[in-house]
């Protein structure tokens, strides 16, 4: 997703795009990898003089509005949750279990078991979150080095 439109989302959802916001949420997207509200604020630094409670609330809120992914369901082992920038598009995450790389999936297979659950119980605005791990490519070759 690009910055402008994870801005036009906050504007959609009845949130004020502020100076703050947007820099917590160009800092999260340019982040190179997951990020928790500590090391972004850190990033972040002195010079906009942002603190880590307002960037802490921002990833909340981007979070909330499907702007960001918080990925403490996928990390239990992790004190601070992190996150990641998401792209517009319905997608899940695929997390590495030893190094905690972040890859996109984009394809669902979801959509119909959503209607599928609406049907049977009656809800409405039936949706899922659902988080993927496993061990990426690199953390593979290097756990059949060490086997060996
Ligand atoms: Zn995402
Ligand atoms: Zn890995
Ligand atoms: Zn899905």
């Amino acid at each position: 997703m690009e910055l402008a439109i994870a801005m036009d989302r906050l504007l959609q959802k009845g949130h004020a795009v502020t100076p703050q916001r947007r820099l917590v949420a160009r800092a999260l997207l340019a982040a190179p990898s997951p990020v928790s509200a500590q090391e972004l604020a850190a990033t972040l630094g002195a010079s906009t003089g942002i603190g880590q409670m307002t960037v802490y609330r921002t990833l909340t809120l981007l979070a909330e509005i499907g702007v960001a992914y918080q990925l403490a369901a996928a990390e239990p082992d992790r004190h601070e949750a992190r996150y990641v920038f998401c792209s517009s598009d319905h997608h899940h995450h695929l997390i590495c279990r030893a190094c905690h790389t972040v890859v996109e999936v984009a394809s669902c297979a979801m959509a119909e078991v959503d209607q599928d659950v609406a049907q049977r119980t009656g809800f409405q605005g039936v949706a899922h979150h659902l988080d993927f791990v496993g061990l990426c490519p690199q953390c593979a070759a290097s756990e059949t080095r060490e086997a060996h």
